[in-house]
């Protein structure tokens, strides 16, 4: 493939854009290719901050002219990076950020470059939500063609199965809205397939009336961690559809490197309810910490955002398990004890109500038993430590793996193609999802994602 562009098709391009086009000797280009990730360091040939969806045809049009790889950036979040091509031309949505509620439809239009901060805010004014990212800095586009777990995902599902319509450029430059009706097979894959078939320039949601909702974080001292969750794996056994938990070993916020066992709680009924339900798992042991009290929505999905801080470095795995028994608590336990940076967890995140009553077939989704997702975000600054945090990622993970069960989520996959980890992922969608990617993209134009090969 070649790397290099033509002076006159740029020229001709940025007289054809309303958004910037920026090569490496601009202002700018520097920010613009930084993602979320900071071990992410590529060079576009070319970043077009496309503002409209016009710009995206564009820009679309002069790659597969010149012959350059296409990546697409929308929040920029994904750990693994693949936002940013290396000599290729990136499209950029970040300056994509229209936004329009319908309170009457209780709908959400939102541009690709959205991110979950600006969308909560938005539907918020109108006492209503979607289930977002539990960290609001995540762009809607990539999190919600992944699927999209969050806080609401019990009592409303994912992210992706509240979509109502997708408008969509194709590789060959078309732009279609894709919803149940029309390009079905396509709305079908957009819900989960990841950025596999086009450029996703806007997303229309179904909304649900929250407002205030109660939530917070429980911290007990590191050594409480084995019957904490033990306690807490019993406790969510049958958690009603407004009550989510999830578990995790961390440390604590004030830079003291302390380690810590916690439990983030979130609940979506009135305030009798959520007292009577959040009540055991205040009341459990001896907590050093219980921060939990009525907030409005968008609240709920900052209280994490300081643990992950933009340009950090990041190693993350991820796998679904087979329930969570005493074992795999204590290999938890245990190498927590020996984790290299005071920024990394070890998160335990429980599936169960709407998003498990869906079918495994019905989206491009298949993760829909009840149970729990574990995610190792490894988290440090120092790239001298890189290899100690990766390391121990993946010894961690390797020591788990006998509890694992047969799925993977999407969007947690780092820069791990493994062709298990991508089929792990997709499931028994695999083949379907590579039908229509060879329909909508039989080049594979858009082959920097967790690819589906036509
Ligand atoms: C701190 C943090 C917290 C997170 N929390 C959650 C969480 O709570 N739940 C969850 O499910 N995930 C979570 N994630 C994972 C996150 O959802 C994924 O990384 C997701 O890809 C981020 O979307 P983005 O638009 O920001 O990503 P980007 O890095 O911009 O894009 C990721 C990929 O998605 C595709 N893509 C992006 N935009 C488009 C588009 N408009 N059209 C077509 N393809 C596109 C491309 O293939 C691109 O490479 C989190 C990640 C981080 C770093």
């Amino acid at each position: 493939m070649s790397t290099t562009l033509d002076s006159a098709l740029v020229a001709d391009l940025a007289g054809e854009v309303s958004g910037s086009v920026l090569g490496p000797q601009d202002a700018g280009y520097d920010a613009a290719r930084a993602v979320h990730n900071g071990l992410i360091d590529r060079r576009p040939a070319l970043i077009v901050r496309c503002r409209t969806t016009n710009d995206v045809v564009a820009a679309l049009a002069l790659a597969r002219r010149a012959g350059l790889e296409v990546s697409i950036r929308g929040g920029g979040h994904n750990v693994a990076g693949r936002a940013v091509t290396d000599g290729g031309v990136m499209i950029d949505l970040a300056e994509m950020k229209g936004i329009a509620i319908d309170p009457d439809e209780a709908t959400a239009t939102a541009e690709g470059g959205v991110i979950w901060a600006e969308l909560n805010d938005a539907a918020a004014e109108h006492g209503l939500a979607v289930t977002g990212g539990a960290v609001s800095g995540t762009g809607i586009a990539g999190y919600t063609l992944g699927g999209g777990l969050g806080w609401l995902m019990a009592k409303y599902g994912l992210a992706a199965d509240n979509l109502l319509t997708v408008e969509f450029v194709t590789a060959e430059g078309d732009v279609l809205r894709a919803d149940a009706r029309s390009h079905a097979d396509l709305f079908w894959a957009l819900r989960g397939g990841g950025g596999n078939f086009g450029v996703a320039t806007s997303f229309t949601y179904r909304l649900h009336p929250v407002q205030t909702i109660v939530g917070g974080l429980i911290a007990h001292p590191i050594v409480a961690a084995p019957e904490l969750l033990r306690f807490y794996r019993d406790a969510v056994a049958d958690a009603p559809d407004d009550l989510t938990v999830f578990a995790g070993l961390v440390h604590a916020p004030d830079g003291s490197g302390a380690k810590l066992s916690a439990l983030v709680v979130f609940h979506t009924g009135d305030p009798v309810e959520a007292e009577r339900d959040l009540e055991p798992f205040k009341t459990w042991g001896s907590p050093l910490l219980v921060e939990v009290g009525p907030m409005p929505y968008p609240v709920m999905n900052t209280i994490l955002d300081a643990g992950f801080p933009a340009g950090s470095l990041n190693y993350w795995l991820s796998s679904f398990t087979r329930g969570l028994p005493d074992e795999l608590i204590d290999i938890t336990v245990e190498r927590f004890a020996n984790v290299p940076s005071p920024m990394t967890a070890i998160l335990f995140e429980h599936f169960h109500g709407a998003v498990t009553r869906v079918g495994v077939t019905e989206t491009a989704v298949p993760h829909r038993k009840q149970g729990w997702n574990l995610l190792i975000p490894s988290v440090w600054t120092d790239p001298g430590d890189s290899e100690a945090n990766i390391a121990w990622s993946r010894d961690t993970f390797a020591a788990m793996r006998p509890h694992f069960g047969n799925g993977r989520w999407l969007n947690y996959l780092g820069d791990d193609q493994a062709e298990d980890a991508i089929r792990a992922a997709y499931g028994p969608n695999y083949e379907r999802l590579r039908e229509v990617k060879r329909r909508y993209d039989p080049d594979n134009v858009f082959h920097l994602n967790h690819n589906i090969a036509p």
